[in-house]
């Protein structure tokens, strides 16, 4: 037997737990920032008595999954119409879409100014707008984690491999292979969210999972992340 589920309770909620069991003394449980739960189990530990040790713990649990759940983007129904706002680095802007002959989308001072040969395609415009975020936010991604990878590599980090990509769940990750992904979306965050995001999953090069160490040089670097995040948390793309 090297692997089981248990299922514990929580309030209303459920919580599925991998549990392996090792050669360790105690059992211990993690929380991923992909909300799965694992816990490692002594050898010999009974099922039963692990899923009451881990149901007492059940709030810590709630409290982790809490966390990392709101590492996420708030999705907004949009129209695509003129009038609508959208956000860049934090601030609104107003979509204004008018005819032209060439489809294209330029910022001019507080407006997404769209030029669009059928002024009421709002897949097109949709497409437009999507293009101009995900070129802006790879030129913008790039270059802020290219300013924050030395002193990383000082200490030790691998170089990672960065990919930038629209998701709808979550902001960033980092894998345990050194690819760093971040969500095109971001540009519509502040910038010093943005630095946010690219730190933490800087920091998870060194430290995978977000235990003691990660948040100690995640705080040594930027002390006051936690606003950052705080603030994060009601962006809206
Ligand atoms: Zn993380």
């Amino acid at each position: 037997m090297n692997s089981e589920q248990v299922e514990i309770r929580f309030g209303d909620k459920r919580f599925q737990i991998k549990i392996v069991w090792n050669h360790r003394k105690r059992l211990s449980v993690t929380v991923h920032p992909d909300l799965r739960i694992t816990a490692k189990a002594p050898a010999g530990y009974e099922l039963e008595v692990i899923r009451q040790r881990l149901e007492k713990r059940a709030s810590w649990i709630a409290r982790q999954l809490d966390f990392f759940e709101r590492f996420q983007p708030l999705p907004l129904a949009r129209k695509f119409v003129s009038g609508e706002t959208h956000y860049y680095l934090g601030r609104q802007y107003r979509l204004r879409i008018r005819p032209g002959e060439k489809a294209r989308v330029r910022l001019i001072g507080r407006f997404f100014e769209m030029e669009l040969p059928d002024t009421g395609n709002r897949e097109k415009a949709r497409a437009l707008m999507l293009d101009w975020y995900s070129a802006h936010a790879k030129d913008l991604l790039s270059r802020r984690l290219a300013q924050y990878l030395p002193a990383f590599e000082k200490m030790g980090a691998m170089v990672p491999e960065v990919r930038c990509r629209r998701m709808k769940k979550r902001w960033g990750s980092c894998s345990g292979k050194g690819v760093i992904m971040l969500n095109t979306e971001l540009v519509k965050a502040p910038i010093h969210c943005i630095d946010y995001v690219i730190i933490h999953e800087l920091c998870h090069l060194l430290y995978p999972h977000h235990d003691k160490n990660f948040y100690h040089l995640l705080g040594r670097i930027l002390p006051d992340w936690e606003k950052r995040k705080e603030r994060l948390e009601k962006v809206v793309i």
